[in-house]
């Protein structure tokens, strides 16, 4: 069996306040796009086996797919024998959620492969301990989160917009970028109302306008190269730039993908990762 495993991007990013519990309560609109990465699932005699082409992200126990498939494991007490050979397609540590999605998928297929028969709310409440991102990758679209990023309301998708995506080469850790937040002085909130009203309607003028990131300032005091590559996105032709999640990744909404592409072609951004794609 195999499995896509989606990339998503922030249209927009708040933060509400501090948790006891420590994490930031979060209210972002949240949205898939087609790039991906690929999980393909093959049963074996026994344990858990991940095999990925990539270098950036750890091979073994740590890798957040066999960390899915130990705790399905553990919570259906099912005994394992999995081999997942997981293809990246999605930068690592780029705010593109790619370790989420990937837990998400290995959720979804293992789901299906040993038959457990979870329901998907059980399969959200495993998410959860995977990752804040997983239980929004596990429904995908798009969709209002809250809480921790758990708290989901499915919302009405944007027809396919063009994405274009450029990935500085230095990577961000989310906590990182959430230390680098709370030592700044408060910044303007997105208008969640205006973008859920922009996506309701279909106004593209709206959704380009409503984009909006509170971490973008954090990442960008750590990394100026945020801000420079969101200029050159709207310079070339993009309705609107924002940086996803903690960053580094910088993307540029267009009406449509030939838009995107054409946009990309023109770019000259050495060193970083240009990859177009579209919302789903
Ligand atoms: P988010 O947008 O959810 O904050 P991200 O896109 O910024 O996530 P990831 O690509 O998920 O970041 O990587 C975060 C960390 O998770 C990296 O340090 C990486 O080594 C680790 N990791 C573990 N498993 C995976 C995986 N399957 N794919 C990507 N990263 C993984």
């Amino acid at each position: 069996m195999k499995l896509k495993a989606h990339a998503k991007i922030n249209l927009t990013l708040g933060i509400k306040g501090l948790r006891p519990d420590g994490y930031h309560e979060v209210e972002m609109v949240m949205q898939s796009v087609e790039l991906h990465d690929c999980l393909e699932f093959s049963p074996i005699p026994e344990g858990i086996e991940i095999i990925t082409d990539s270098p950036d992200i750890p091979p073994g126990s740590d890798n957040l797919v066999h960390r899915a498939a130990a705790l399905l494991m553990e919570y259906t007490g099912h005994p394992g024998g999995i081999r997942i050979a997981l293809k990246k397609n999605i930068p690592v540590a780029a705010g593109l959620a790619g370790g989420s999605t990937d837990a998400a998928a290995a959720l979804k297929g293992l789901n299906e492969i040993w038959e457990l028969k979870l329901t998907k709310a059980e399969l959200f409440r495993l998410g959860e301990k995977l990752g804040a991102d997983v239980p929004f990758c596990l429904l995908g679209g798009t969709a209002l989160a809250r809480g921790k990023g758990e708290e989901l309301i499915p919302l009405p998708s944007p027809k396919a917009l063009g994405v274009l995506l450029v990935k500085p080469t230095f990577g961000v850790s989310t906590a990182e970028a959430y230390r680098k937040y709370d030592e700044l002085p408060p910044g303007p909130q997105p208008d969640t109302d205006g973008m859920l009203g922009a996506l309701r309607t279909g106004d593209w003028d709206g959704l380009c306008a409503g984009l909006r990131n509170v971490l973008e300032r954090a990442t960008a005091a750590m990394h100026p190269e945020v801000p420079e590559i969101k200029k050159l996105l709207l310079e070339s032709g993009a309705g609107g730039a924002l940086m996803s999640g903690s960053g580094p990744t910088v993307f540029g909404l267009f009406a449509d993908f030939p838009g995107a592409r054409e946009a990309a072609s023109g770019l000259e951004l050495p060193g970083c990762g240009i990859l177009v794609t579209r919302t789903i």
